[in-house]
């Protein structure tokens, strides 16, 4: 990955699908999590997803010129639905189209296991955008009958049966076809492999590598110290055995989506909150419009200095998860406002990103003497879109090319309406009933858990990322394959470490000295246990965040065993997690702090490989069957996802927008429906 934005991201949805809070508001004067309430965040449960609704408060507390820039910001967010689609897997805009057409049609019973499979088949696309798992990125099978289908499409109405439903058909039930939307099994190519629409068929891994580097290394020829971020916003096409890029932009590939995000786009100049605003959104025109790069550069600095309006947005082709290549941005857009309150806490972390630098338990010789404090905030989310929905990141960390961070600076931001919402709608699920030592544990977690995990996630954005430095001479990835876990490595045990820290304390972010262990058993139970939840049996841990997690819990154990620190204890048949020493886990995390930024400060690559290898990956298949078979007594869903609230003007007679009114009572299928209509960009 050439990013690290969004890296935590990823991460704390997972922690935040793994360990579901009880909120308890006694304690936590410093968030803007709402108190309990009769509002209903749970939406929807199919296969292993849960849907959740999300709350935006303080919407009212806008004045109506910037609710009237988030509601056509939103609008610009939700036109990009369809980009997205195509891009993931270039049948999926036809496939949702026929599933919803069937779905709207069935006259039949309704109770029929192949109907309610049928249902639960369209679920999962959605929430997917395509036909492929969000997250695994395996084609889904289809529990329903293949007759059930073709009966179904034989019922259409005259006319709306594609022509090439003998295609789709296949492409749906067949387990071969397009089984794999990004695949990165080494030793194959990635790109004939992966089924997503970034390149034309027919094209190879090698000839995409030879066609960018040849403009990258132009660029080095040239001493271009501002590279822009080659290939971001194109497909790739052949013709005559000669690539090209379709450009995503106005007149190019997919105007007509790109036409009715600018179109909503201009309407928000007219209520931009100052001319830096109005300059970011007009610079994101203009790139939409030619599809210039250096445009979106431009826009890109513009963006992370605009630091003074209330009201901010992405929206555009950003992270390139979804390219196996690492060159193809996914199209997104969330649009937010700031949340002054909180962000009072990462502001605090911000302006004392110097002390906290000078005082870790890190060599002196690896750290900065001049940490830049990232600008960071507390958002309060207004619409999720694109890559963003229904699965979202909590946290987002941009713009994400290299020398823009370097020269200008990045904006952090944490959104606190949706981590309020994973938690509230934990409530009551007995995850931690079932998985939490004792009861003095569980008041801690009760207590405290929901502060100290935002607090963490701070911590390791606004400076876990920007600590520390590489030594004269070290490439940036030297660590390879291993960079992302020891990176998220790094953050979380600056965020352990200094959670402990009565520094805390004195600038005003943690009003108890005990609180912080509230975090630190969660973090060993995650780490060690709960997290297991998600890796079938069997099977390694792969991804990054949960491989960092497992590496410090585990490393910890081990070398606190001697002095007991950290105990497996069993009750009942069952493994409970019990720390004996709060104060001695720290010393620890400080001591791993200390190693992993050596490693990552002299590229020490079999050091990090090592460190994987004996902690990171292999799972121990007893206590891994346990955790499984615990947990699916709890019913509980391994991704979660929102459906976004729903904003409607309010006009006076003149035509004139008077208010913009929020509502939340729109369901999953009503919602997933109504954009399909309504904002069916690409046809
Ligand atoms: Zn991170």
């Amino acid at each position: 990955m050439h990013t690290i934005s969004r890296l935590l991201t990823t991460g704390a949805i997972a922690l935040a699908a793994v360990l579901p809070i009880q909120m308890s508001m006694s304690s936590c004067s410093n968030t803007n999590a709402a108190p309990a309430d009769d509002f209903n965040y749970q939406v929807d449960r199919f296969a292993d997803i849960e849907v959740l609704r999300y709350k935006v408060p303080d919407f009212d507390s806008l004045s109506l010129q910037q609710k009237c820039l988030v509601y056509y910001l939103t609008e610009a967010a939700l036109w990009g639905r369809d980009i997205l689609w195509d891009q993931n897997y270039r049948h999926n805009l036809a496939i949702r189209d026929l599933l919803e057409n069937i779905y709207q049609n069935y006259s039949g019973d309704r109770n029929s296991a192949d109907y309610k499979n049928f249902e639960k088949y369209l679920k999962q696309v959605w929430f997917a955008n395509g036909i492929h798992h969000h997250y695994s990125n395996d084609k889904f099978t289809p529990a329903f009958s293949r007759e059930f289908f073709n009966e179904q499409v034989a019922a259409l109405p005259e006319g709306t049966v594609p022509e090439n439903i003998a295609e789709l058909t296949e492409v749906i039930f067949s387990p071969t076809l397009a089984a794999k939307k990004v695949n990165l099994a080494a030793g194959q190519d990635l790109v004939v492999t992966s089924c997503n629409n970034f390149y034309a068929d027919g094209i190879t891994q090698a000839e995409v590598e030879s066609f960018y580097d040849r403009m990258k290394n132009a660029a080095i020829a040239a001493n271009d110290s501002t590279p822009i971020s080659y290939g971001l916003n194109s497909r790739i096409e052949k013709r005559d055995g000669k690539l090209y890029e379709q450009t995503y932009k106005i007149g190019g590939l997919y105007s007509d989506a790109i036409e009715e995000i600018v179109r909503n786009l201009r309407k928000a100049t007219k209520y931009a909150e100052n001319p830096q605003q109005l300059e970011v959104i007009e610079t994101l025109i203009d790139y939409y419009t030619t599809g210039d790069l250096r445009t979106y550069d431009d826009y890109s600095i513009k963006w992370a200095k605009d630091t003074l309006s209330q009201v901010d947005f992405i929206n555009g082709f950003i992270e390139t998860y979804g390219d196996p290549v690492d060159l193809k941005g996914s199209w997104e857009s969330i649009v937010n406002f700031k949340d002054f309150e909180a962000s009072k806490r990462t502001e605090a972390l911000s302006s004392n990103a110097q002390w906290f630098e000078d005082n870790s338990p890190v060599n002196p010789l690896y750290k900065k003497d001049n940490v830049k404090g990232v600008s960071a905030k507390v958002i309060t989310a207004a619409i999720l879109a694109g890559d963003s929905y229904p699965a979202t990141p909590i946290g987002i960390n941009l713009p994400n090319s290299r020398w823009i961070r370097r020269d200008h600076g990045s904006k952090s931001v944490t959104l606190a309406n949706i981590t309020n919402a994973y938690e509230m709608a934990a409530k009551g699920s007995g995850f931690n009933e079932e998985f939490v030592i004792d009861e003095e544990t569980l008041n801690l977690i009760n207590n405290y858990l929901a502060y100290t995990d935002e607090l963490h996630t701070d911590l390791h954005e606004c400076l876990g990322h920007a600590s520390g430095r590489l030594l004269p001479g070290v490439a940036e990835d030297a660590l390879r394959a291993h960079g992302s876990a020891i990176e998220e490595t790094r953050a979380d045990l600056f965020a352990l470490y200094y959670l402990a820290d009565p520094k805390m304390i004195e600038i005003g972010l943690i009003d108890n000295p005990e609180a912080y262990k509230a975090e630190y058993y969660k973090y060993i139970l995650n780490g060690m246990m709960t997290q297991l939840m998600r890796i079938e049996p069997g099977k390694d841990i792969e991804e990054a965040h949960m491989r960092n997690r497992k590496l410090i819990a585990e490393w910890v154990y081990e070398h606190g065993k001697a002095d007991n620190v950290i105990e497996l204890v069993k009750k009942d048949g069952k493994t409970f997690i019990k720390i004996n020493d709060y104060e001695a886990l720290r010393g620890l995390f400080g001591q791993l702090l200390a190693e992993i930024q050596r490693i990552c400060s002299t590229g020490d690559y079999d050091a990090a490989c090592n460190l994987i290898e004996t902690y990171a990956v292999k799972v121990d298949p007893e206590l891994h069957n346990e955790v499984l078979e615990r947990s699916k007594k709890l019913n509980m869903a391994e991704y979660k996802g929102f459906v976004n609230p729903v904003y409607t003007p309010v006009f006076d007679d003149k035509n004139n927008i008077t208010d913009i009114k929020v509502s939340y009572d729109e369901g999953y299928i009503d919602q997933m429906l109504r954009y399909g209509k309504q904002y069916h960009g690409l046809k």
